[in-house]
């Protein structure tokens, strides 16, 4: 039987049936090289800890449509998924006098064309803006740690109303762009819970790239690319249907324990969102940024989810290198596999 991990992965797609092998050479290549390296005197000492850095297998995917590209050293992916033990610093994340977002009515600004106010979390204009359309959803709730269905779904339904208002404003803009930054590590300046919408004359390069993706991939090949991208992950063990979507443990990850969900719409997402969540903080996941990519206003399409783990609160390196920003090439440490099986202990437990 071969193992579940990511280095299995070349036999793994031999096997594939002819038709999911074609569409596996349509959307991705992989490759394998070993590292070697000859260890000094004093590490040898340390035989049963060093040895296993003489012969290392590094394990290559890359995207040809999404151009993005990952390395996984097979040393790294065979470690187990242990939970997290941050000391997370509790005393941080409990609402204290100082947090500007427990009182928003009070203490942030609207946007011109008012608030938006769910059962959940209400809009503020966000003071010092990305692009011109730029709103923060705000959580009622001060710890950030959230993955409620309800919840969740409160949040995407104030940011989509909160889209419809600002096209209103500007009919030009007509590209929306929700993202959730939970904690510092993930670039949010403020601890409690809120999320980001944004709307967009022209389309921001990733959502774009993903609209062009898919629109190519039916042009050339008849079929979906989300449709395509899933039926290969479900193949390979690295995806599974739920509700009205799919949660796949993505071949290409940005950086650690990415999840990617695909779902016919927007509004199916919040079970799906849900799950991820629920898994990320079984496994201590903290910090983590959400994105969603979701066709043009008032054109309907398949949207897709993103959600990346990004590390723990109390280190002072960051995730993010030279690969990651001018490289183009994730280097990661978790592994697909082990990420998939964990949702699978989940979603039998749940
Ligand atoms: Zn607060």
């Amino acid at each position: 039987m071969t193992d579940r991990i990511i280095s299995a992965l070349p036999h793994l797609v031999e096997n594939l049936s002819p038709e999911e092998h074609e569409i596996w050479g349509r959307i991705y290549t992989i490759s394998r090289h070993e590292g070697r390296l000859i260890l000094p005197e004093a590490l040898r000492e340390e035989e049963a800890k060093y040895a296993p850095f003489r012969s290392q297998q590094i394990t290559r995917v890359t995207n040809l449509h999404s151009g993005e590209s990952t390395l996984f050293n097979e040393l790294r992916a065979k470690r187990p998924l242990e939970a997290r033990r941050d000391e997370v610093p509790v005393r941080e994340l409990e609402a204290g006098n100082g947090c500007p977002f427990c009182d928003p009515l009070k203490t942030t600004p609207s946007d011109v064309f008012g608030r938006v106010e769910g059962r959940f979390c209400l809009t503020a204009s966000n003071l010092a803006k990305y692009d011109a359309l730029h709103a923060l959803v705000i959580f009622r709730q001060h710890h950030p740690f959230i993955c409620e269905e309800e919840k969740i779904r409160d949040f995407l339904d104030v940011a989509q109303t909160w889209f419809l208002r600002a096209q209103q404003y500007d009919p030009r803009a007509r590209y929306p762009f929700f993202m959730w930054n939970c904690l510092w590590r993930a670039g949010a300046s403020i601890i409690h819970g809120h999320a980001q919408a944004l709307l967009a004359v022209e389309p921001y390069q990733s959502v774009e790239d993903w609209l062009h993706t898919c629109d190519s991939y039916r042009k050339r090949f008849g079929s979906g690319y989300g449709e395509d991208l899933f039926r290969l992950h479900e193949a390979l063990g690295l995806g599974r249907s739920y509700r009205e979507g799919g949660i796949l443990a993505c071949l290409t990850p940005v950086k650690e324990k990415e999840m990617m969900i695909l779902a016919p719409a927007v509004e199916n997402l919040p079970p799906l969102i849900s799950r991820v969540l629920s898994l990320y903080h079984r496994l201590g996941v903290c910090s983590f940024n959400l994105a969603i990519f979701q066709p043009p206003l008032n054109v309907s399409g398949p949207v897709m989810a993103r959600v990346v783990d990004r590390g723990d609160l109390l280190s002072r390196s960051s995730d993010i290198g030279g690969m990651e920003l001018y490289g183009g090439t994730a280097v990661v440490s978790s592994d697909p596999f082990v990420m998939m099986d964990a949702l699978a202990a989940q979603n039998s437990e749940g």
